[in-house]
C-alpha cells in the first residue's frame, strides 16, 4: 500500500473528513484492522485566510510548497491537496516536489465523465467559482460546460464557507439558502452540482436534493484510495 500525502488545515473541519473517508475506503477494500498510511501536514488556516483574501497567492503557494516538502519527505508516494481553492496554486506547488499531485478536479471530471454529465453546476469559494483556474480545466481538459451562480448568489456561498462551515457551524437557514442556488442551477441546465469546496457536504448531502450532487472531497478521498492500493 503506497503512503498518502496531505496539505490540509484548510479548513481543518474539511480534513477530518478526508482522513476518515480514506480509513474508510482502505478499510472497505481491504477489511479488518487494515488502515490508511497518510503523512498529513495541516497549516494554519487563517495565514492562508488572509493571504488569499490580500490576493496574495504567490505566498500562499510559498508556505504550501515547504508544507509539501515535509509531507514528501515523511514518505508520502503522492500528494492531495485536500481544497479546491488552493489548486489555484496547484502548479507552483507541484513545481517543488519529486511525487505526483492527485488534482482534485481531475479526479471530479473524471467521475463526471464516467457518468455521462456534459453540464454542472459549481459551488465553491468565490475564488473557485469566478476565477479560471479550475473551471477551465473542466472545460477545456474535459469538454464539462460549467455553470456558477449568480454575482449575489456567489457572496452568499462564499460567506458561509467562511463564516460558518470553516469553523464548525452549520446552519438550517444556510443549507436552505445552498439548496436553492442548487435548484436554480439545475433549472437553468446543470445536470448536476459539483459541491467544490470541500466542506460543502458538511452543509448539504444528496439525501438533500433530487439534483445529482458531486463532493469533491468525497471523490478525492476515494481516488486516494485507488491510487494508494494501485499495484499494491
Ligand atoms: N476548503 C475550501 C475549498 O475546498 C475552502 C477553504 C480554502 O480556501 O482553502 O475550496
Amino acid at each position: 500500500m503506497k503512503t498518502i500525502g496531505l496539505l490540509g488545515g484548510m479548513s481543518w473541519e474539511s480534513t477530518q473528513s478526508y482522513y476518515q473517508a480514506i480509513n474508510q475506503g482502505v478499510k472497505a477494500h481491504k477489511g479488518g484492522l487494515h488502515s490508511a498510511k497518510i503523512a498529513l501536514y495541516s497549516v494554519d488556516f487563517a495565514d492562508i485566510e488572509r493571504l488569499q483574501h490580500q490576493g496574495d497567492w504567490s505566498q500562499t503557494a510559498v508556505i504550501l510548497g515547504q508544507a509539501a516538502q515535509a509531507v514528501e519527505a515523511a514518505g508520502a508516494d503522492f500528494l492531495l491537496i485536500c481544497t479546491n481553492t488552493m489548486h489555484k496554486v496547484a502548479a507552483q506547488i507541484q513545481s517543488q516536489i519529486h511525487i505526483p499531485l492527485l488534482h482534485i478536479a481531475d479526479a471530479t471530471a473524471m467521475a463526471l465523465q464516467a457518468d455521462g454529465i456534459t453540464k454542472v453546476g459549481l459551488l465553491g469559494t468565490r475564488f473557485t467559482m469566478a476565477q479560471d483556474f479550475y473551471k477551465n480545466r473542466l472545460i477545456e481538459q474535459f469538454g464539462i460546460d460549467v455553470l456558477v451562480p449568480s454575482d449575489a448568489e456567489q457572496t452568499i456561498v462564499h460567506d458561509v464557507i467562511y463564516q460558518e462551515l470553516c469553523l464548525g457551524n452549520i446552519l438550517p437557514q444556510s443549507k436552505a439558502q445552498y439548496l436553492a442556488i442548487i435548484e436554480k442551477l439545475y433549472a437553468q441546465g446543470a445536470q448536476a452540482v459539483i459541491l467544490g469546496c470541500t466542506e460543502i457536504a458538511l452543509l448539504v448531502q444528496q439525501a438533500d436534493t433530487h439534483v445529482p450532487l458531486y463532493d469533491t472531497t468525497a471523490i478525492h478521498a476515494a481516488q486516494a484510495v485507488s491510487w494508494a492500493l494501485e499495484q499494491a
